[in-house]
Protein backbone atom coordinates (compact mmCIF):
# COMPACT_ATOMS: atom_id res chain seq x y z
CA UNK A 1 0.00 0.00 0.00
CA UNK A 2 0.98 3.77 -0.67
CA UNK A 3 1.41 6.17 1.92
CA UNK A 4 0.83 9.58 1.59
CA UNK A 5 1.43 12.49 3.70
CA UNK A 6 -0.56 14.26 6.20
CA UNK A 7 -0.75 16.69 8.82
CA UNK A 8 -4.41 16.05 10.19
CA UNK A 9 -6.88 12.94 9.92
CA UNK A 10 -9.47 14.23 12.36
CA UNK A 11 -11.58 17.29 11.06
CA UNK A 12 -13.26 19.91 14.17
CA UNK A 13 -15.81 19.86 16.27
CA UNK A 14 -19.81 20.27 14.68
CA UNK A 15 -21.90 21.12 17.93
CA UNK A 16 -25.46 20.18 15.52
CA UNK A 17 -24.62 18.11 12.11
CA UNK A 18 -28.03 17.96 10.39
CA UNK A 19 -26.13 14.83 8.91
CA UNK A 20 -26.67 11.72 11.60
CA UNK A 21 -25.56 14.42 13.96
CA UNK A 22 -21.72 13.23 13.50
CA UNK A 23 -18.85 15.54 15.56
CA UNK A 24 -16.33 15.20 14.20
CA UNK A 25 -15.27 13.41 10.73
CA UNK A 26 -12.01 11.31 9.90
CA UNK A 27 -10.51 9.96 6.63
CA UNK A 28 -7.76 7.41 6.95
CA UNK A 29 -7.45 5.94 3.68
CA UNK A 30 -7.50 8.39 0.32
CA UNK A 31 -9.24 6.61 -2.73
CA UNK A 32 -11.23 3.82 -3.04
CA UNK A 33 -11.54 0.24 -5.44
CA UNK A 34 -14.74 -0.38 -4.85
CA UNK A 35 -15.43 0.46 -8.13
CA UNK A 36 -19.43 2.03 -7.74
CA UNK A 37 -20.22 3.16 -10.96
CA UNK A 38 -22.12 6.17 -9.50
CA UNK A 39 -19.42 7.10 -7.04
CA UNK A 40 -19.33 11.19 -6.17
CA UNK A 41 -16.34 11.73 -4.91
CA UNK A 42 -14.50 10.50 -7.97
CA UNK A 43 -15.55 14.34 -8.87
CA UNK A 44 -13.01 16.28 -10.08
CA UNK A 45 -14.16 19.01 -7.36
CA UNK A 46 -12.93 16.99 -4.55
CA UNK A 47 -9.24 16.65 -6.43
CA UNK A 48 -8.22 12.85 -5.95
CA UNK A 49 -6.49 11.86 -8.51
CA UNK A 50 -6.02 8.10 -9.35
CA UNK A 51 -9.58 7.48 -7.11
CA UNK A 52 -9.48 3.71 -7.39
CA UNK A 53 -5.86 3.40 -5.78
CA UNK A 54 -6.35 3.51 -1.52
CA UNK A 55 -3.83 5.23 0.23
CA UNK A 56 -3.27 5.08 3.61
CA UNK A 57 -2.44 8.63 5.63
CA UNK A 58 0.96 8.39 6.95
CA UNK A 59 1.74 7.62 10.65
CA UNK A 60 -2.31 7.66 11.13
CA UNK A 61 -2.52 6.42 13.86
CA UNK A 62 0.01 8.58 15.81
CA UNK A 63 -1.99 11.03 14.59
CA UNK A 64 -5.45 9.91 15.36
CA UNK A 65 -3.94 9.22 19.12
CA UNK A 66 -2.44 13.05 19.20
CA UNK A 67 -6.11 14.25 17.77
CA UNK A 68 -8.43 12.87 20.35
CA UNK A 69 -6.38 13.43 22.96
CA UNK A 70 -6.19 17.05 22.25
CA UNK A 71 -9.80 17.81 21.54
CA UNK A 72 -11.59 19.47 24.53
CA UNK A 73 -15.31 17.42 23.84
CA UNK A 74 -15.51 14.39 23.18
CA UNK A 75 -18.44 13.43 20.52
CA UNK A 76 -18.93 11.38 17.24
CA UNK A 77 -16.66 10.74 14.95
CA UNK A 78 -17.90 9.75 11.49
CA UNK A 79 -16.04 7.40 8.96
CA UNK A 80 -16.83 6.33 5.56
CA UNK A 81 -17.35 9.95 3.49
CA UNK A 82 -14.95 9.94 0.69
CA UNK A 83 -13.30 6.55 1.00
CA UNK A 84 -14.69 3.33 2.13
CA UNK A 85 -13.08 2.48 5.62
CA UNK A 86 -13.06 -1.11 4.73
CA UNK A 87 -11.68 -1.25 1.70
CA UNK A 88 -9.89 -4.80 1.06
CA UNK A 89 -6.25 -2.96 1.88
CA UNK A 90 -7.83 -2.45 5.46
CA UNK A 91 -8.13 -6.70 6.17
CA UNK A 92 -4.48 -6.71 5.90
CA UNK A 93 -3.15 -3.22 7.80
CA UNK A 94 -5.82 -2.81 10.42
CA UNK A 95 -5.64 1.11 10.39
CA UNK A 96 -9.78 1.73 10.80
CA UNK A 97 -9.11 -0.84 13.59
CA UNK A 98 -6.89 0.36 15.12
CA UNK A 99 -8.45 3.67 14.91
CA UNK A 100 -11.31 2.44 16.41
CA UNK A 101 -8.93 1.38 19.43
CA UNK A 102 -8.24 4.46 20.34
CA UNK A 103 -11.19 6.25 20.16
CA UNK A 104 -12.79 4.08 22.55
CA UNK A 105 -9.81 4.31 24.63
CA UNK A 106 -10.10 8.12 24.72
CA UNK A 107 -14.35 7.88 25.13
CA UNK A 108 -15.53 8.87 21.78
CA UNK A 109 -18.43 7.57 19.97
CA UNK A 110 -18.18 6.34 16.16
CA UNK A 111 -20.69 6.70 12.78
CA UNK A 112 -19.11 4.21 10.44
CA UNK A 113 -20.79 4.44 6.88
CA UNK A 114 -19.76 0.85 4.59
CA UNK A 115 -20.51 -1.39 1.59
CA UNK A 116 -18.09 -3.77 2.97
CA UNK A 117 -19.01 -7.02 5.47
CA UNK A 118 -15.62 -6.59 6.81
CA UNK A 119 -16.98 -4.18 9.65
CA UNK A 120 -17.97 -7.21 11.47
CA UNK A 121 -14.70 -8.10 11.97
CA UNK A 122 -14.00 -5.16 14.67
CA UNK A 123 -17.53 -6.11 16.13
CA UNK A 124 -15.68 -6.89 19.69
CA UNK A 125 -14.52 -2.74 19.92
CA UNK A 126 -17.62 -1.23 18.44
CA UNK A 127 -19.46 -3.75 21.66
CA UNK A 128 -16.90 -1.96 23.95
CA UNK A 129 -17.34 1.90 22.39
CA UNK A 130 -21.00 1.07 22.88
CA UNK A 131 -20.45 1.09 26.58
CA UNK A 132 -19.99 4.01 27.29
CA UNK A 133 -20.61 6.46 23.85
CA UNK A 134 -23.07 6.15 20.48
CA UNK A 135 -22.21 3.72 17.65
CA UNK A 136 -24.01 4.01 14.24
CA UNK A 137 -23.49 1.82 11.38
CA UNK A 138 -24.60 2.44 7.90
CA UNK A 139 -24.84 0.29 5.78
CA UNK A 140 -25.14 1.66 1.93
CA UNK A 141 -27.18 -0.81 0.01
CA UNK A 142 -29.01 0.03 -3.14
CA UNK A 143 -30.68 -2.57 -4.76
CA UNK A 144 -32.04 -6.23 -3.54
CA UNK A 145 -30.63 -8.22 -6.83
CA UNK A 146 -27.39 -9.23 -6.12
CA UNK A 147 -26.55 -9.34 -9.87
CA UNK A 148 -28.05 -6.32 -10.32
CA UNK A 149 -25.12 -5.34 -7.58
CA UNK A 150 -22.15 -6.93 -9.18
CA UNK A 151 -22.71 -4.79 -11.90
CA UNK A 152 -23.02 -1.07 -10.13
CA UNK A 153 -20.64 -2.24 -7.61
CA UNK A 154 -18.21 -4.79 -8.78
CA UNK A 155 -15.61 -4.82 -6.27
CA UNK A 156 -17.37 -4.71 -2.88
CA UNK A 157 -19.45 -7.37 -0.77
CA UNK A 158 -22.63 -8.13 -2.51
CA UNK A 159 -26.27 -7.56 -1.26
CA UNK A 160 -27.08 -10.39 0.27
CA UNK A 161 -23.64 -10.60 2.45
CA UNK A 162 -24.17 -7.27 3.72
CA UNK A 163 -27.60 -7.92 4.83
CA UNK A 164 -25.97 -10.75 6.71
CA UNK A 165 -23.32 -8.34 8.25
CA UNK A 166 -26.21 -6.10 9.25
CA UNK A 167 -27.67 -9.01 11.36
CA UNK A 168 -24.35 -9.88 12.73
CA UNK A 169 -24.28 -6.58 14.07
CA UNK A 170 -27.50 -6.09 15.38
CA UNK A 171 -28.03 -9.65 17.07
CA UNK A 172 -25.17 -8.21 19.28
CA UNK A 173 -26.69 -5.21 19.81
CA UNK A 174 -25.03 -2.52 17.81
CA UNK A 175 -27.67 0.19 16.28
CA UNK A 176 -27.35 -0.79 11.79
CA UNK A 177 -29.47 0.44 8.96
CA UNK A 178 -28.90 1.10 5.70
CA UNK A 179 -28.06 4.36 3.39
CA UNK A 180 -30.51 3.48 0.42
CA UNK A 181 -28.79 6.07 -1.91
CA UNK A 182 -28.38 6.53 -4.49
CA UNK A 183 -31.69 5.21 -6.28
CA UNK A 184 -30.54 5.12 -9.90
CA UNK A 185 -32.82 5.78 -12.25
CA UNK A 186 -34.28 3.59 -14.63
CA UNK A 187 -32.05 0.61 -12.91
CA UNK A 188 -33.10 0.73 -9.33
CA UNK A 189 -36.42 2.81 -9.09
CA UNK A 190 -38.92 0.05 -8.97
CA UNK A 191 -41.31 -0.58 -6.38
CA UNK A 192 -39.89 -4.32 -6.27
CA UNK A 193 -36.56 -3.15 -5.49
CA UNK A 194 -37.59 -0.99 -2.87
CA UNK A 195 -40.08 -3.33 -1.31
CA UNK A 196 -37.08 -6.13 -1.35
CA UNK A 197 -34.95 -4.20 1.06
CA UNK A 198 -36.98 -3.09 2.97
CA UNK A 199 -38.05 -6.70 3.88
CA UNK A 200 -34.80 -8.02 4.00
CA UNK A 201 -33.73 -4.53 6.29
CA UNK A 202 -36.65 -6.16 8.24
CA UNK A 203 -35.67 -9.31 8.58
CA UNK A 204 -32.04 -8.38 9.23
CA UNK A 205 -32.78 -6.63 12.11
CA UNK A 206 -32.19 -2.96 10.68
CA UNK A 207 -32.80 -0.25 12.95
CA UNK A 208 -33.58 2.62 10.11
CA UNK A 209 -33.26 3.12 6.07
CA UNK A 210 -32.04 6.65 5.03
CA UNK A 211 -32.79 7.20 1.54
CA UNK A 212 -32.38 9.46 -1.48
CA UNK A 213 -34.78 8.56 -4.75
CA UNK A 214 -31.97 9.42 -7.28
CA UNK A 215 -28.50 10.43 -7.70
CA UNK A 216 -26.91 13.30 -8.40
CA UNK A 217 -23.95 13.62 -11.53
CA UNK A 218 -21.24 16.30 -12.17
CA UNK A 219 -18.15 16.94 -14.19
CA UNK A 220 -16.20 13.88 -14.81
CA UNK A 221 -18.14 11.55 -12.60
CA UNK A 222 -20.74 11.85 -15.13
CA UNK A 223 -18.66 11.01 -17.55
CA UNK A 224 -17.26 7.63 -15.76
CA UNK A 225 -21.30 6.95 -14.79
CA UNK A 226 -22.29 7.14 -18.92
CA UNK A 227 -18.87 5.15 -19.91
CA UNK A 228 -20.30 1.79 -17.20
CA UNK A 229 -24.05 2.51 -18.61
CA UNK A 230 -22.67 1.90 -22.04
CA UNK A 231 -20.41 -1.24 -20.35
CA UNK A 232 -23.46 -3.17 -19.23
CA UNK A 233 -26.29 -1.22 -19.54
CA UNK A 234 -27.31 -0.23 -23.48
CA UNK A 235 -29.61 2.33 -24.03
CA UNK A 236 -29.99 3.74 -20.23
CA UNK A 237 -27.38 6.67 -20.75
CA UNK A 238 -29.65 8.19 -23.72
CA UNK A 239 -32.83 8.06 -21.14
CA UNK A 240 -30.28 9.94 -18.82
CA UNK A 241 -29.16 12.80 -21.10
CA UNK A 242 -33.03 13.45 -22.28
CA UNK A 243 -33.95 13.13 -18.83
CA UNK A 244 -31.68 15.03 -17.12
CA UNK A 245 -29.61 16.75 -19.84
CA UNK A 246 -26.19 18.50 -17.48
CA UNK A 247 -28.51 18.70 -13.93
CA UNK A 248 -26.88 17.64 -10.87
CA UNK A 249 -29.87 16.34 -9.05
CA UNK A 250 -30.80 13.97 -11.30
CA UNK A 251 -34.14 12.97 -9.49
CA UNK A 252 -36.35 8.97 -10.25
CA UNK A 253 -39.20 10.33 -12.31
CA UNK A 254 -40.62 7.53 -9.91
CA UNK A 255 -39.65 9.08 -7.18
CA UNK A 256 -43.16 10.55 -5.65
CA UNK A 257 -44.70 7.38 -5.63
CA UNK A 258 -41.57 5.04 -4.90
CA UNK A 259 -41.49 7.48 -1.61
CA UNK A 260 -44.84 7.17 -0.33
CA UNK A 261 -44.46 3.16 -0.96
CA UNK A 262 -40.92 3.35 0.96
CA UNK A 263 -42.95 4.86 3.53
CA UNK A 264 -45.86 2.78 3.92
CA UNK A 265 -43.42 -0.48 3.93
CA UNK A 266 -41.33 1.08 6.91
CA UNK A 267 -43.99 2.13 8.81
CA UNK A 268 -45.49 -1.59 8.67
CA UNK A 269 -42.08 -2.74 9.56
CA UNK A 270 -41.27 -0.34 12.25
CA UNK A 271 -37.80 0.88 10.63
CA UNK A 272 -37.00 4.78 10.93
CA UNK A 273 -36.56 6.61 7.90
CA UNK A 274 -36.56 9.81 9.27
CA UNK A 275 -33.63 11.55 10.11
CA UNK A 276 -34.56 12.93 13.63
CA UNK A 277 -35.69 9.18 14.74
CA UNK A 278 -32.52 8.09 13.58
CA UNK A 279 -30.36 10.38 15.93
CA UNK A 280 -32.85 9.71 18.53
CA UNK A 281 -32.60 6.05 18.39
CA UNK A 282 -28.77 5.67 18.20
CA UNK A 283 -28.16 8.36 20.72
CA UNK A 284 -30.67 8.46 23.45
CA UNK A 285 -29.01 5.88 25.79
CA UNK A 286 -26.03 8.75 26.13
CA UNK A 287 -27.88 11.88 26.28
CA UNK A 288 -27.31 11.87 30.45
CA UNK A 289 -23.45 11.04 30.25
CA UNK A 290 -23.44 13.86 27.17
CA UNK A 291 -24.42 15.94 29.31
CA UNK A 292 -22.89 15.34 32.55
CA UNK A 293 -19.54 15.78 30.52
CA UNK A 294 -20.28 19.15 29.29
CA UNK A 295 -20.66 20.60 32.46
S1 LIG B 1 -17.64 2.49 -1.67
FE1 LIG B 1 -18.16 4.66 -1.62
S2 LIG B 1 -16.22 5.75 -1.97
FE2 LIG B 1 -15.93 3.61 -2.61
S3 LIG B 1 -16.34 3.60 -4.83
FE3 LIG B 1 -18.26 3.05 -3.75
S4 LIG B 1 -19.35 5.02 -3.49
FE4 LIG B 1 -17.20 5.49 -3.96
Amino acid sequence: MKYIPAKTIISGYTAKNNWFDINYNMNIYKGCCHGCIYCDSRSECYGIDNFHEVRAKDNALVLIRRELKSKRRTGVIGTGAMSDPYNPLEKEHCLTRGALELINGHGFGVSIATKSNLITRDLDILKEIQKHSPVLVKISITTYDDELCKKIEPNVAVSSKRFEAIKELTKEGIFVGILLMPVLPFLEDNEENIKGIVELAYESGAKFIYPAFGVTLRQNQRDWYYKKLDEEFKGIKEKYINCFGNNYSCYSPRAKVLWKLFKKECEGFGIFYKMEDIIAGYRKPYINSQLSFLK
